[in-house]
């Protein structure tokens, strides 16, 4: 007697598996041909010293227009591309393009560097390192200048993680720790990997002067980093009152819209000239 009545729900739910699997399906061909025709795009989203506010890097962060012009966020390809294999290629294109695109620059400012953000399965592979090396010898910039953003995700694998890191840290290029605090990793590895720079998740600098119990989880973070000798990276800062508590509880780095979005080569190189003096502050119209 129930067969009838869940008739219709099995049906709807066909039907929706279907179009989920149809669209993910037709997303990962699209997303190869903007592979194969190197359409993505790399934004730059400046990083600043807080204590200063002096940029003193990048990250680089990828951006894909559909041919009609309507962008898709990462937050939505790049699971996709993690579960296709794809993300290598994003990867690699993203190295490239960050090295085509701004070698000249870091070449020019020794000080400045740029964060790839990396993959799970990058993490235990040896290809970026050795594509990294090449590049960088090909623009002529020190591996100082490239950094690696791993989330805590990629570290699941912490033995095969460890080797690898070491080996990207070998070759001279800082491990930035992603979104740190929404991983559910294990911290000890703080204590056994080569880690320079922990990158607060921005949940936590949004909950930081709203929250009337105290400054919430940000400050705890800041001190355990400072104890370790690991540097960090505020993400997400949007609000003047953030900026100015993270410099109170001795956050070293920020990022976010208060400072800017993340922007095009051109608008970078702006910044930074204008940043060392080598275009006017205020263009004259
Ligand atoms: P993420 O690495 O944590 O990057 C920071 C994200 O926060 C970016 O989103 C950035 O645009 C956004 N953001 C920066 N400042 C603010 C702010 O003040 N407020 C708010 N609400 N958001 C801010 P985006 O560009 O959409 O990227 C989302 C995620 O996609 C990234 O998070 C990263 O996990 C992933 N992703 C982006 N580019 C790449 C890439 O080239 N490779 C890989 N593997 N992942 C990438
Ligand atoms: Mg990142
Ligand atoms: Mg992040
Ligand atoms: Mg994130």
């Amino acid at each position: 007697a129930w067969l009838p009545g869940c008739l219709p729900l099995a049906l709807l739910i066909g039907a929706s598996t279907y179009l989920l699997v149809r669209t993910r399906q037709s997303l990962e061909r699209e997303l190869q041909a903007a592979l194969d025709h190197r359409e993505l795009r790399v934004h730059y989203q400046p990083i600043f010293e807080l204590a200063s506010r002096r940029c003193i890097g990048a990250e680089a962060l990828v951006r894909w227009r559909r041919p009609d012009g309507s962008p898709i966020s990462p937050e939505l390809f790049i699971p996709l591309a993690e579960s296709t294999g794809q993300i290598r290629q994003i990867t690699e294109h993203m190295l490239q393009q960050v090295l085509e695109e701004l070698g000249e620059l870091l070449r020019e400012h020794p000080e400045l560097y740029v964060s790839v953000n990396l993959a799970a399965c990058d993490v235990c592979e040896p290809r970026v390192g050795l594509l990294a090396e090449r590049l960088l010898a090909r623009y002529r910039v020190s591996p100082a200048q490239i950094a690696f953003e791993i989330t805590e995700r990629g570290l699941l694998d912490l033995d095969s993680a460890r080797s690898h890191l070491e080996g990207l840290r070998a070759r001279g290029h800082r491990v930035l720790i992603d979104d740190f605090g929404t991983g559910y990793a294990n911290l000890a590895y703080l204590q056994e990997l080569p880690v320079d720079c922990l990158k607060i998740d921005r949940a936590f600098i949004a909950a930081l002067p709203a929250d009337a119990g105290g400054r919430g989880v940000a400050p705890h973070i800041i001190r355990m980093a400072r104890d370790l000798q690991i540097k960090v990276i505020a993400e997400g800062i949007e609000h003047e009152e953030q900026a100015r508590l993270l410099v109170l509880e001795g956050a070293d780095y920020g990022q976010g819209w208060l400072f800017a979005r993340p922007l095009t080569a051109d608008q970078f190189r702006e910044l930074i000239g204008r940043q060392s003096g080598e275009l006017p502050a205020i263009r004259v119209a």
